[in-house]
């Protein structure tokens, strides 16, 4: 049988997605290769456990498959152990929670509104149910403060800090925080345990081109389709022998049921092809993009956070006047696709938003050169202010996607 009904939807989200300039931070386009794994017949084997100790038999090739795909994720992140088998981040997250602190413990993590994750304590997810969450801030600049850390840590002694966020644009000071950890634990009556969620900046440390988490923290979860270019999936990672056998149980049977082998197998490629020199280039490439479209906006006038990643904050409340929402919703009518985030000290509701969150993974997969990031910026702004027809914008923006690659040829 052929779905044609289902194959027009296809057909028309390939066009969708070739005919637009994709800014949101957390997308990006996986390889040819990488998409045929997900469609492999690996997903026709069930294999409930772990490689060499399945519930079912015939496991000999999935097992090989997720061998492959851990020995590929130690060997890229240099950590001793990789669980492949986290349906998504938020499931890689419910898990790492529970292989290490108990219901009711009390977990540390940025406040939401400055860029954590909704698994990170937010009250609409399962995590605030379970966990008794506390907060450290940003400074006053929106990065970052060690010693306000520090402070919190001692005043709160939580049983578990976490970082990693989903809207932060500046480098993160792994090796600092595990200090102040020491530090903190050397005096404290309970352990504090160290978490990174590496969703967002994954492929930048697979570059090698920022701090890696695995050396200094107990516990690392992170997503394959973000900057990692990899299938939609999760990932847990660690260094400590003795927290291996907690994970794998926390994985499986607490939080899941049968992994997804082709998705593992997809997850094993995408390992493959991060490991190769070409995607340092790449994410190269990434963050000179994301910095010279933030040094573009920022040199026409334009309040932005600054970059030392992938994405930056775009306030459009100070800059044009105008919320995240509606800021949006313009660049998407001329085929510019963002989405509206929170700023540092935002003023506005949630709904509403003070900033944007732009990030270049997705369009320097495509080919976008740092030349196009400027002009990108200078659409933006353009586009922002009303100083543009909606025809010659949507004109412009497909000027610069005429010039890479489809989607579909990656
Ligand atoms: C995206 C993200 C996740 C969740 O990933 P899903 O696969 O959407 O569940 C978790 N943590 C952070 C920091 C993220 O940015």
């Amino acid at each position: 049988m052929i779905d044609q009904e289902l194959r027009n939807i296809y057909l028309r989200e390939e066009k969708r997605q070739n005919g637009g300039i994709e800014l949101i931070a957390s997308e990006n386009y996986p390889s040819r290769e990488v998409r045929e794994a997900c469609s492999s017949i690996l997903m026709a084997k069930y294999a409930e456990g772990y490689p060499e100790h399945r519930y079912y038999g015939g496991c000999v090739n999935v097992d090989a498959a997720e061998n492959l795909a851990m020995e590929r994720a130690q060997k890229l992140f240099h950590c001793r152990y990789a669980n492949v088998q986290p349906h998504s981040g938020s499931q890689a997250n419910y898990a790492a929670y529970h292989a290490v602190i108990r219901p009711g413990d009390k977990v540390m993590s940025l406040i939401l509104n400055d860029g954590g994750h909704l698994t990170h304590g937010s009250p609409v997810s399962f995590s605030s149910e379970m966990y008794r969450f506390v907060h450290y801030p940003l400074g006053e600049d929106g990065r970052l403060d060690y010693d306000v850390i520090a402070k919190r840590l001692d005043e709160e002694n939580p049983n578990l800090f976490l970082a990693g966020y989903s809207a932060y644009p500046f480098a993160i000071d792994f090796r600092r925080m595990r200090e102040i950890i020491d530090a903190h634990n050397a005096h404290a009556e309970t352990p504090c345990l160290f978490m990174v969620d590496m969703a967002h900046i994954a492929g930048i440390i697979a570059a090698g081109l920022t701090q890696n988490p695995c050396e200094f923290a107990d516990i690392v979860t992170t997503t394959t389709h973000k900057t990692l270019r990899g299938p939609r999936g999760g990932m847990i990672l660690t260094n400590r022998e003795d927290l291996v056998k907690k994970i794998k149980s926390a994985v499986f049977p607490y939080a899941q049921g049968g992994p997804l082998e082709h998705i593992i197998g997809a997850k094993a490629t995408c390992f493959a092809e991060a490991l190769e020199p070409s995607f340092k280039e790449y994410m190269e490439g990434v963050l000179r993009n994301t910095a010279a479209c933030d040094e573009e906006l920022r040199s026409l006038g334009c309040v932005s956070s600054g970059t030392e990643n992938h994405l930056f904050l775009l306030d459009v409340l100070a800059s044009f006047g105008i919320s995240g929402k509606e800021a949006q919703a313009k660049l998407e009518e001329v085929g510019i696709t963002t989405n509206k985030n929170m700023i540092h000290g935002d003023t506005l509701k949630p709904s509403e938003c003070s900033g944007l969150r732009i990030g270049f993974a997705a369009a320097t997969t495509r080919g976008c050169t740092e030349e196009q990031a400027r002009a990108i910026a200078r659409l933006m702004f353009k586009v922002l202010k009303g100083a543009i027809s909606q025809d010659e914008a949507k004109e412009e923006a497909a000027g610069i996607v005429s010039t890479w690659k489809d989607v579909m040829t990656l």
